[in-house]
């Protein structure tokens, strides 16, 4: 039979999906179209039951099971090894642990993704007092690290490949590039991270925004104790608590009184004493323009600052500011405020699906700035209306997900032995071939604005007029 969808290849082993919930339910079509595999040996793992009626009508084994640090073995590697070929798993789950689970993968010679390194239950709220570094995207990040050093060959395992963290890593390096280009340089696309960092540093980027304006609405009105929100509620929950997190610039000269640095490892990111979703930064997106964003932690601020790092460690000769500037569906804005106000986690949660949403786009981009052309914001602006035509099962949101975890899969096929990769060492231009058509319209936009622009001045303010892009001044709460 042809169908209208390129297929990029066959999965010769068992594919096992760990998590069907919003992203899961959105991959699921995307692996049915692009590649060709074994039927009988998909499996997906998840406790919930909701599903099992959608997955039995289409003969797809479930496996109604917690995955645990305990069980995941005894679960994973028996469906992992069922007969011939090479084995793909995709993690699409929250509080599992993520490199326990991509080690077994890589013992037993299967492929491995996920979209976050995700710990296992208990890492998100462990109250150690005083020790917030403990449970931040840096402590995560290096034990992924830790792992990728100590086995740092075999098969591959894609770490963190989502929209963001994932694809917006491609965008970065579109972006660099168009600038580049854009202000006069001459310059060969690097094949190397240190020609990359020299390149970020030669275009004089002093920082990195991943700028996300999320307008997607339902035609209810959010009802108390309900937290709403485009993807995960339990995700972004635990994000949202944990310390906001940046990577720390060369060009920043002042911090925060309650930020730390790091004493381990890459030491690109500090972190603050204060959970993200309470962490305002002014920021901009294409099309409300200026607005405020939440510095919610992600592993991407990590790794960014991390890969464009001319230098090493805590005192480098050049790295970008990075950190996520997020301004979510007006939903999850309003639940946030109601869960920090009422100082409880709502008992409903509800993701918004795609026949629920009247109208909204997910603009998800990359906003690099203070270089000669001031800033550039490079993304996608991926409507509902789009969305539903591309896809189906899936939002906006998701579907800038389950693309990038579809082109990071192709990648892994075409490269099975790379062992541990970020995104932003993986190949961008054949990523975005794969996942560009289901992403709307992908541009990019230069703006004026600086974040010494269109400020409530009413009060006075502390602001370093010497540098608008200083952290201080993108800092608003
Ligand atoms: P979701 O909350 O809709 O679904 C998560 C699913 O995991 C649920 O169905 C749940 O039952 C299942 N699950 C929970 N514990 C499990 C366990 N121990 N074993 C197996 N399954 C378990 O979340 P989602 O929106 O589908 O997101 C899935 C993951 O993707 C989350 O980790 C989220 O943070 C991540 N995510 C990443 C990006 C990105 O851009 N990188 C974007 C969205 C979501």
């Amino acid at each position: 039979m042809t169908t209208p969808y390129p297929v990029y290849g066959r999965i010769s082993g068992p594919i096992v999906i760990i998590g069907f919930g919003s992203i899961g339910r959105g991959t699921l079509p995307l692996i049915e179209r692009h590649f060709e595999f074994d039927y009988d040996r998909l499996t997906v793992i998840d406790p919930e039951v909701t599903y099992e009626n959608f997955l039995n009508q289409r003969s797809i084994n479930f496996v109604n099971e917690e995955l645990t640090k305990e069980n995941y073995i005894e679960i994973l590697k028996p469906l992992l090894t069922e007969g011939e070929g090479q084995g793909f798993c995709v993690n699409l789950s929250v509080d599992t642990g993520s490199v326990d689970i991509m080690k077994l993968c890589r013992e037993i010679g299967a492929l491995y993704i996920d979209t976050v390194v995700e710990p296992w239950p208990g890492f998100y709220f462990k109250n150690e007092k005083g020790n917030h570094a403990a449970r931040t995207n840096y402590a995560l990040r290096e034990s992924m690290l830790k792992e990728k050093r100590e086995n740092p060959a075999g098969p591959t395992a894609v770490s963190c490949c989502g929209a963001n963290p994932g694809m917006v890593s491609w965008f970065v390096k579109e972006a660099l590039l168009n600038i580049a280009k854009d202000t006069g340089l001459k310059v060969e696309v690097p094949s190397r991270r240190e020609e990359w960092a020299k390149l970020m540093q030669l275009v004089g980027v002093k920082g990195i925004h991943i700028a996300e304006r999320d307008t997607q609405r339902a035609t209810w009105a959010k009802p108390m104790n309900t937290f709403v929100n485009t993807w995960s509620v339990e995700g972004f929950i635990s994000e949202g608590f944990q310390p906001a997190e940046l990577g720390w610039g060369t060009h920043e000269t002042w911090m925060p009184p309650n930020a730390h640095k790091h004493k381990e490892g890459c030491q690109a990111a500090i972190y603050l004493d204060q959970p993200g979703a309470m962490t305002k930064v002014h920021t901009w997106c294409p099309t409300p323009g200026p607005q405020y964003g939440f510095l919610v932690t992600h592993n991407e601020a990590i790794s960014i600052a991390d890969y464009y790092t001319v230098g090493e460690g805590g005192n480098p000769e050049y790295r970008p500011t990075c950190h996520y500037a997020y301004h979510p569906c007006d939903l999850a804005v309003l639940s946030f405020h109601e869960t920090f106000g009422s100082g409880k986690v709502q008992e409903t949660f509800e993701i918004l699906t795609e026949d629920e949403i009247t109208d909204g786009k997910d603009e998800l981009g990359v906003l690099l700035f203070g270089h000669a052309k001031n800033a550039y914001w490079y993304g996608s602006r991926l409507s509902i209306e789009e969305a539903r035509e591309l896809a189906p099962y899936q939002n906006a949101t998701g579907l800038q997900v389950t693309s990038a975890v579809l082109a990071g899969m192709v990648w892994a096929l075409e490269n099975p032995n790379e062992g541990i990769v970020e995104t932003d060492e993986m190949d961008h231009v054949r990523c975005l071939e794969v996942q560009t058509p289901y992403l709307g319209p992908v541009e990019g936009h230069y703006t004026n604005w600086t974040p010494l622009a269109h400020r409530w001045q009413v009060f006075e303010e502390e602001i370093d007029e010497s540098d608008p892009w200083s952290f201080k001044n993108i800092l608003a709460s």
